[in-house]
């Protein structure tokens, strides 16, 4: 089993233990799932940008980056298993897609533009 798969199946398992299911409909899972990238958003925001990845490796907030990213992940789990989407299927889907849309070859070393 997948580790994806296994946490979707702790996430649900977790939810109907506690009656939760009632309210993890798709708006307000999203609703939690936003909430969560606005708290890793605050762990960053003034922050220098080229200090980041130095100081995500000193604590306090090397733990609280990662319980941030844990409450995205776990959301996006539960949204995706809600909807009745394959999340590891779709991530792969849409890098496969990004391999066509940008080949090497043309795009190394260039950002590419929003089209
Ligand atoms: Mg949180």
């Amino acid at each position: 089993m997948s580790d994806l798969r296994d946490l979707t199946d702790q996430m649900r398992a977790f939810s109907e233990e506690r009656d939760w299911v009632q309210f993890h409909d798709p708006k307000s899972l999203l609703l939690a799932l936003v909430g969560e990238v606005g708290e890793l958003s605050e762990l960053m925001q003034w922050l220098p940008a080229g200090e980041i990845v130095g100081r995500a490796a000193e604590e306090p907030l090397a733990s609280r980056l990662g319980e941030e990213l844990a409450d995205v992940q776990l959301y996006l789990v539960r949204l995706a298993d809600v909807l009745g989407v394959d999340l590891a299927e779709a991530a792969r889907l849409k890098l496969s897609t990004g391999r066509r849309r940008f080949p090497t070859e043309t795009v190394r070393g260039e950002a590419p533009l929003k089209s």
